[in-house]
C-alpha cells in the first residue's frame, strides 16, 4: 500500500491509497477533481473509493466528477447523507470498512463538524485525519464543542505512537507558531520546526508526521483536561 500526496486547492491535501499489487486505489478528500485526474491518467490506477472525513466542500468538491468517470463508490459518514451528495457506502463509528484489499476502522470525531469521522488504516498503521487533528494543530470547532473535539482527540491518541498522520491541510508552519509561543522550551517542537521549515523550503509537504512525535509537541494533544485544551482553542482562533 502507498501514499500519494496530491496538493488540492489553495493549501488542502488529498491522499491516494493505492494497492500496488493490482493498481486499486482510494481517494482520500477530493477537494478538487482536476490534480487527481492527472495523477491517476499519468499513472494508470483504478479509482476504486472516494473517502471523505466530512461535508465541507474543500473535502468533497472532486467528489461527483471522479465518480462519474472512474465510477468509483462514495464512502462517508450515515449522518451526513445529506449534504454529502451520492454516498455509495455509509459508514458509522467503530465499524471496520473492508472493500477489496483495503481495511479501515472509522472514528467518529465530532467538534470540526458533527459528522467528521477518520479511517484508520490499521495494517498499515496510518491514519487519515481530515480536519479533526492537524500536525501541530487541531480543527476549529464549528459545529461541536471543545469536550467533544478533546474526546476526539484523545481517541487518537490511544492509538501505536508510530502511527502515521495523514491531515486535511498544509498548516504545520502557522501552527507550529502557536506551539512555540505556549510551550517555549520544548526542545522536541524546536527540533521538529527545524525540519518543518527545511521541507517547506524544498516545496515538500510535511505530512505524514508521526504521533509520538505530535503527542510530545502539538500543544493540544499535550493538553490533558477539557478546560486546558478550551482555553488554547479559543487563543488559537484569535492568533
Ligand atoms: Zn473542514
Ligand atoms: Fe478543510
Amino acid at each position: 500500500m502507498r501514499i500519494e500526496i496530491i496538493r488540492c486547492l489553495r493549501d488542502n491535501y488529498s491522499y491516494l491509497i493505492i494497492d500496488e499489487n493490482n493498481i486499486n486505489a482510494c481517494v482520500v478528500d477530493p477537494g478538487e477533481s482536476t490534480p487527481i485526474v492527472k495523477f491517476i491518467e499519468n499513472n494508470n490506477i483504478k479509482l476504486k473509493y472516494i473517502l471523505n472525513t466530512h461535508h465541507h466542500y474543500d473535502h468533497i468538491g472532486g467528489n461527483l466528477e471522479l465518480k462519474k468517470r472512474y465510477n468509483s463508490k462514495i464512502v462517508a459518514f450515515e449522518g451526513d447523507k445529506d449534504r454529502i451528495p451520492e454516498i455509495d457506502i455509509f459508514v458509522h463509528d467503530n465499524q471496520t470498512w473492508k472493500a477489496d484489499s483495503f481495511e479501515a476502522k472509522i472514528f467518529h470525531t465530532p467538534g470540526h463538524t458533527s459528522g467528521h469521522i477518520l479511517f484508520h488504516f490499521f495494517n498499515e498503521k496510518k491514519i487519515f485525519t481530515g480536519d479533526t487533528l492537524f500536525s501541530l494543530g487541531c480543527g476549529r470547532i464549528f459545529e461541536g464543542t471543545s469536550e467533544q473535539m478533546f474526546n476526539s482527540l484523545c481517541k487518537i491518541k490511544k492509538l501505536p505512537k508510530e502511527t502515521e498522520i495523514y491531515c486535511g491541510h498544509e498548516y504545520t508552519l502557522q501552527n507550529s507558531n502557536f506551539c512555540i509561543q505556549h510551550d517555549p522550551e520544548n526542545l522536541i517542537l524546536k527540533k521538529k520546526i527545524i525540519n518543518i521549515k527545511k521541507k517547506l523550503e524544498n516545496n515538500l509537504p510535511t505530512i505524514p508526521t508521526i504521533l509520538g512525535e505530535e503527542i510530545d509537541s502539538n500543544i493540544f494533544l499535550k493538553a490533558n483536561n477539557i478546560e486546558t485544551f478550551s482555553k488554547l482553542r479559543d487563543l488559537k482562533d484569535n492568533f
